[in-house]
């Protein structure tokens, strides 16, 4: 930590005259601080990326793979101090943060070695008709605080694949490891490709509207996924948004509770419970639901939380203190309405966000924890007794980002299944995203798709060629 924190524009470290201070989640404390950047430079990194993206389109795909490849082993090879950075201002303990930037790393890899397609279409009256996939120019990438890295580099890595460059923000709680990976692209990467500002909302804002940025790449709560979308409409920008969730487990009452409840609460509570597609409902069917719950509280006692740097810490703080606020406040609300709290059930008397993992029965729809994303380490298990039911109320929301149902009986599982409103459905599992697979929601959970070749192509435009001889 000891170089300043810098933005990156044109290849270049460049300082701010404001700056912001980073707070370490686990202490409640600044740490360091992050440049704020203005509209000026905002001006001058889009004008570094427009001038990269006309030599970058005209490289070829194989030379462009071998450049994100060579930028994926850079960031490999300064796995310790990135992930050092990223436990200090995010709190997730070391070792999912030193697998952050792996999946960082190998999110390039793999989107890198993706093939767009286009090619031939048929015979027209000119002669041959061919669908080229073309880049737009300059990508806008808007990323949030809960993984920095992953989310941050993923949608560089398809604006980059597809051959444009990029502006990278990062959010203002996180923007620290992501103004490193700035400085690691503008050794590893032509200059200008990856420009790197850190700001606070209004940047982001400034981005939506600036007249040199022909998509913005979002990654965020669908409350600002929405207001992206309307601030992108002044200039037809093209917007892919991945927001929100509220996933739903359906738990059938033919499982062995005894071995999903372990991997039902990692899929719920890996990352203090912030992950987009976490498990944020489950639904038992009523057999089981008692057990169930016992089952996930047990799971919950047992966990170790505490500053990431700790050994063997399971989980970490949560990330900064409006979450932290507005998961308790959350909480407060499933007491009220008679929630009852099998483990966890509050912040831990120390400094820093922590909250004890919390299982909470005795809810039903109309609860904030039940109808909100909780975004935290705080789980409703609702009871239901037959499938029909339990499908028609995980649908019964605005978002649809992913769902799962859990089964003894392949059939049984693939019939419910088949009825989940969501943009991603696991059988026997939650959670998992990979380069190769689309990835967002239906619904409030976003537009378009992220990765996977769906994925790659929403960062060109479409160009059909008649007469293309
Ligand atoms: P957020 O929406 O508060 O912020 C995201 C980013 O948007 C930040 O960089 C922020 O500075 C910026 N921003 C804020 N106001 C803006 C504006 N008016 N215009 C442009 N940019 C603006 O989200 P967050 O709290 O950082 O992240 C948590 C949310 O992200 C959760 O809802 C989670 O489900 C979602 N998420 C979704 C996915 C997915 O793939 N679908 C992945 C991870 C997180």
């Amino acid at each position: 930590m000891s170089a300043p924190f810098l933005l990156t524009i044109g290849g270049e470290g460049m300082a701010a005259d404001g700056a912001f201070p980073v707070i370490d989640p686990a202490t409640g404390e600044p740490f360091a601080t992050a440049p704020d950047a203005s509209e000026a430079h905002l001006d001058l990194a889009v004008a570094a990326a427009r001038a990269a993206f006309l030599s970058w389109r005209q490289v070829d795909t194989a030379a462009r793979r071998a450049a994100m490849r060579a930028f994926a082993d850079a960031i490999r090879a300064e796995t310790e101090a990135l992930a050092a950075l990223l436990t200090r201002e995010q709190g997730k303990p070391l070792t999912a943060a030193r697998r952050e930037v792996a999946v960082a790393a190998d999110r390039i890899e793999g989107t890198a070695a993706l093939d767009i397609g286009g090619g031939y279409l048929r015979e027209g009256p000119q002669g041959p008709v061919r669908l080229d996939y073309v880049p737009m120019g300059v990508v806008g990438v808007i990323a949030p605080w809960n993984a920095p890295l992953i989310l941050a580099m993923q949608m560089v890595a398809q604006a980059l694949a597809a051959g444009n460059a990029v502006v990278v923000k990062p959010s203002p709680f996180t923007p620290l490891a992501t103004l490193r990976l700035g400085e690691i692209a503008a050794r590893a990467l032509p200059a200008g490709l990856v420009n790197t500002l850190s700001g606070g909302d209004a940047l982001g804002r400034w981005m939506t509207t600036h007249p040199g940025i022909d998509k913005i790449a979002f990654i965020g709560s669908t409350a600002t996924g929405k207001k992206v979308m309307a601030s992108a409409a002044a200039t037809l920008k093209r917007v892919s948004l991945e927001l929100g969730g509220n996933d739903a487990a359906i738990v059938l009452d033919d499982v062995d509770v005894a071995a999903v409840a372990p991997r039902l609460f990692a899929s719920a509570f890996a990352n203090s419970g912030q992950i987009c597609m976490a498990v944020k409902r489950v639904y038992a069917q009523a057999a089981i639901a008692d057990a169930l719950a016992e089952a996930l509280a047990a799971e919950a006692r047992r966990v170790r939380l505490g500053n990431g740097f700790e050994p063997d810490v399971d989980l970490g703080p949560v990330q900064n203190r409006p979450q932290f606020d507005k998961v308790l406040a959350i909480l407060q609300d499933a007491r009220a309405r008679g929630g009852r709290i099998l483990a966890g059930g509050g912040a831990l008397d120390r400094p820093g966000y922590f909250i004890a993992p919390t299982i909470v029965t005795g809810l039903t729809e109309g609860a904030r924890l039940v109808d909100e994303e909780q975004f935290g380490p705080v789980l409703p298990i609702l009871g239901f007794d037959i499938e029909e039911e339990a499908v028609a109320r995980a649908n019964a929301t605005r978002f649809g980002l992913g769902a799962s149902v859990w089964s003894g009986d392949q059939a049984r599982a693939e019939a419910v299944a088949r009825r989940l409103e969501a943009g991603t459905v696991w059988i026997n599992g939650h959670g998992g995203a990979t380069p190769d697979l689309p990835f967002g929601g239906f619904k409030e959970s976003g537009i378009g798709r992220g990765m996977g070749v769906a994925g790659l192509r929403s960062y060109a435009e479409i160009r059909v060629v008649h007469g293309a001889h």
